[in-house]
C-alpha cells in the first residue's frame, strides 16, 4: 500500500535533486555546450576560484546557443572582471553578518528572515552573499526552536521570510515540519519565501510542495528572483500556475544588472512577461555593492530613466519599485524617481 509517508516524499524530492547534481560546474562544459569556444574567454573562467560555477542544465537550457552575451549567461559565467578591486565594493555590501541568532535576520520591524537553507541551485556571480560564511549559518533543529522562541517572544513581527541561499533548497518533508513548528504562533499572519529554484530548477515544484503552502495556516507569499524575460520558461510557467491556484501569492524581484536587463524594452518585456505568468513585480532592487560585482552596476540616474520610461509604458500595478539596501536602515530605501 502507498501511503503519503516520508519515502514518498523523498522520491519526489529525488528528481530535482538529481537535476542539481547534474548541473554545470565546469565553465567549460557550459560553453562547449552552448557552442562557444571556452579559448575565447581566457583566464577570466578563473573567476570560478573566487565563487564557484554552478548553473543547472534547466537555467542553461534557456540560453542562445553561440551568443557569448546572452543575458542568462552573463549572470552565471566566472568573468576577469571579477577580479576588478572597485572602490566602496566590500565583502558585506549590507552589514548583514549579525542578527539576534544564527540564522536568522531581524532588521525591519514586523518581519523577521529565516535563512533556511546554506546554499543556492545557481551561483549568481552579482550575489551579495559571494562572500556570506554560510558554515556559521547552519540551520537545524536547536535553531529553529531558538527561532520560533525569539518570535514568540515579539509580537511585532507578523510575517516570517524564509531566505537563505534559497530556502527552497530544503526538502518538501523538512519543510512541512517548519510549517508544523510554526503554525501555534498566533501573531503570524504571513510567511514568505524568496526564491530562485523554480527559475533554475522548475522540478522543484512539486506536488507536495503545492499541497504544502496550500494547506499552510497563513497567506503565502513567494517572491520570485527573475530578472530577464527569457527565464520565463514554458515549466517554469506551468508550475507558477500550480502555485497560484493554490491560493500563494505571487511577487517578483529583480536586481537591475549591466548587460543583462539595464534597457527598458527587456523590462517591460520582464513586466509584462510575469503578468502573463502571474506574477506581478515587486522590486527592482540596485545592485548590493558586493565585491566581484561592479562590472554589474547601473548607476542611479540611468535607473531613474530606466523607470521614468516603465512608468510612460506599463501600467502602474506593473512597474516594480525602484529600491536600494542600506545598512542600518529601517527598510529598504526606495530611489527618488524625479532627477535632480
Ligand atoms: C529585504 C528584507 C526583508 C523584506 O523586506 P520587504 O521590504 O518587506 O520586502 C526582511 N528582512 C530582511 C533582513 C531583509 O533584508
Ligand atoms: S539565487 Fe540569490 S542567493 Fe542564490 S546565488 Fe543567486 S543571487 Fe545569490
Amino acid at each position: 500500500m502507498i501511503t503519503r509517508n516520508s519515502h514518498s516524499v523523498q522520491g519526489v524530492d529525488r528528481a530535482w535533486q538529481r537535476e542539481l547534481a547534474e548541473a554545470y560546474r565546469s565553465p567549460v562544459e557550459l560553453l562547449t555546450d552552448l557552442q562557444l569556444d571556452p579559448a575565447e574567454f581566457g583566464q577570466g573562467l578563473e573567476a570560478r576560484r573566487l565563487f564557484p560555477m554552478l548553473v543547472p542544465k534547466a537555467f542553461a537550457a534557456a540560453m542562445r546557443p553561440g551568443d557569448a552575451q546572452d543575458p542568462l549567461l552573463r549572470q552565471v559565467l566566472p568573468v576577469g572582471d571579477e577580479f576588478l578591486v572597485a572602490d566602496g565594493f566590500g565583502p558585506d555590501p549590507i552589514g548583514e553578518q549579525d542578527g539576534p541568532m544564527p540564522g536568522l535576520l531581524h532588521k525591519y520591524q514586523s518581519r523577521v528572515l529565516l535563512m533556511l537553507r546554506t546554499g543556492c541551485a545557481v551561483n549568481c556571480r552579482y550575489c551579495f552573499r559571494r562572500h556570506f560564511p554560510y558554515a556559521d549559518h547552519k540551520v537545524g533543529a536547536a535553531e529553529l526552536a531558538q527561532a520560533h522562541e525569539y518570535i514568540a517572544s515579539d509580537t511585532r513581527i507578523n510575517e516570517l521570510l524564509l531566505s537563505g541561499g534559497d530556502p527552497l533548497m530544503a526538502r518538501d518533508d523538512h519543510l512541512a515540519e517548519l510549517v508544523a513548528r510554526f503554525s501555534d504562533l498566533p501573531h503570524l499572519k504571513r510567511l514568505r519565501i524568496h526564491t530562485r529554484l523554480p527559475v533554475v530548477l522548475p522540478s522543484r515544484i512539486t506536488d507536495q510542495l503545492v499541497s504544502l503552502l496550500a494547506d499552510a495556516p497563513w497567506r503565502v507569499v513567494m517572491v520570485l528572483h527573475i530578472n530577464h524575460p527569457n527565464e520565463l520558461q514554458p515549466e517554469l510557467v506551468a508550475g507558477l500556475a500550480r502555485l497560484k491556484a493554490a491560493g500563494v501569492t505571487l511577487l517578483n524581484q529583480a536586481v537591475l544588472l549591466k548587460g543583462v536587463n539595464d534597457h527598458a524594452d527587456t523590462l517591460v518585456a520582464l513586466a509584462e512577461g510575469l503578468f502573463d505568468a502571474g506574477v506581478l513585480p515587486y522590486y527592482l532592487h540596485l545592485l548590493d555593492r558586493v565585491a566581484g560585482a561592479a562590472h554589474f552596476e547601473v548607476d542611479e540616474d540611468r535607473a531613474r530613466a530606466l523607470m521614468a520610461e516603465q512608468l510612460q509604458r506599463l501600467p502602474g500595478f506593473l512597474v516594480p519599485r525602484l529600491v536600494r539596501e542600506i545598512a542600518g536602515e529601517a527598510s529598504k530605501t526606495p530611489i527618488d524617481l524625479k532627477l535632480v
